[in-house]
């Protein structure tokens, strides 16, 4: 299974790698756990996307780490911006997270993103997690990997797995391409805590990988349909404005005309039109203003929450 991985990761994401540097692990989160356990001490720094995925930052607080944010805002696409991320880096920087496409906003590092930032950081020994769960669910263009730029291969720990892509979430099965030597370490870590992944898990990853893609594509197609109906929705309701999200399945609308803070409209949602959205927050304090939602459900229920989502805020206003 190592092999195929291996394969797979030279022919999509353009790595040169082999089977001593796959990692197999139940999901892409181990990968996140078992990386940042193996290579951040206590006190070292740890740039993070913020508003990012939730368990960067608890991990990093986990293991004694300093967090140190990466705001991605809207006014910059939810990109990185390159001068921040200059002044963030100390002699005390351990790791850099990266993840594109993302969650929560939906947003991508361009190859020129990718190139300005191996730049800040080669040579300083800085490793970068990238986690690239969504980099087949993209809209424009092909995701780059900050693996592919001169020298930073041996730096970069790559995460990626089976749930998103082939929508195997339940199945649990992940993996991580990095240096054999952490991979060494990694595997360790595992071996002692929860075994190794099952093996008929692995053979129906193997399948995954080997087998006809067309139901990616079907699905990357139905996905930009949904993408496209909710930004538009969003768009036309009061309060609320939507950029267009460029990869994974979340979209990251700006609330601020509604004189909410996203807790409370999320809240609001929740209570005055049953529908669960997350607040911004909960991604880090770079996300007020905003809330999320995906759109890994149906057709019929994204229009039905829109029409629910709509007429709580024209209650709200009518009040
Ligand atoms: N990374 C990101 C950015 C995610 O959004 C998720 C799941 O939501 C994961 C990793 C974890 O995926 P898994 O279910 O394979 O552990």
């Amino acid at each position: 299974v190592e092999d195929t991985i291996a394969e797979y990761v030279k022919k999509y994401k353009n790595v040169d790698t082999n089977r001593d540097e796959v990692v197999i692990v139940p999901g892409g989160k181990p990968i996140m756990f078992f990386t940042i356990l193996a290579l951040v001490e206590e006190g070292d720094e740890v740039i993070y996307p913020n508003p990012g995925y939730p368990i960067y930052e608890s991990l990093i607080r986990f293991v004694g780490g300093v967090p140190v944010s990466m705001p991605l805002v809207e006014k910059n696409d939810f990109r990185v911006d390159i001068e921040d991320l200059r002044q963030k880096i100390t002699s005390k920087t351990k790791m850099v997270i990266l993840n594109s496409p993302a969650n929560p906003t939906g947003g991508i590092l361009t190859e020129d993103d990718m190139r300005q930032i191996a730049d800040l950081i080669r040579g300083k020994g800085i490793f970068v997690l990238t986690d690239e769960i969504y980099s087949r669910i993209v809209y424009e263009g092909e995701p780059v990997s900050i693996a592919t730029m001169p020298g930073m291969k041996d730096y970069t720990i790559i995460l990626d797995g089976f749930s998103k892509t082939y929508a195997m979430t339940g199945w649990r099965l992940g993996f991580g391409i990095m240096h054999k030597d952490i991979a060494k370490k990694v595997d360790r870590l595992i071996a002692n805590s929860t075994s190794n992944t099952a093996a008929f898990t692995q053979l129906a990853g193997k399948e995954a990988l080997e087998g006809p893609q067309t139901d990616i594509d079907n699905m990357v197609k139905e996905f930009r349909r949904r993408r496209d109906f909710i930004v538009e929705r969003l768009n036309s309701i009061d309060g609320i404005t939507c950029k267009k999200p460029q990869g994974a399945f979340y979209v990251f609308p700006n609330i601020t005309g509604t004189g909410m803070k996203s807790v409370e409209l999320a809240d609001y949602l929740l209570e005055e039109a049953n529908v669960a959205v997350l607040d911004g927050v909960s991604f880090g304090e770079y996300g007020e203003g905003h809330i999320r939602l995906s759109y890994a459900t149906s057709m019929d229920n994204i229009e039905e929450a829109l029409n629910r989502i709509e007429k709580a805020l024209k209650k709200l206003k009518d009040k």
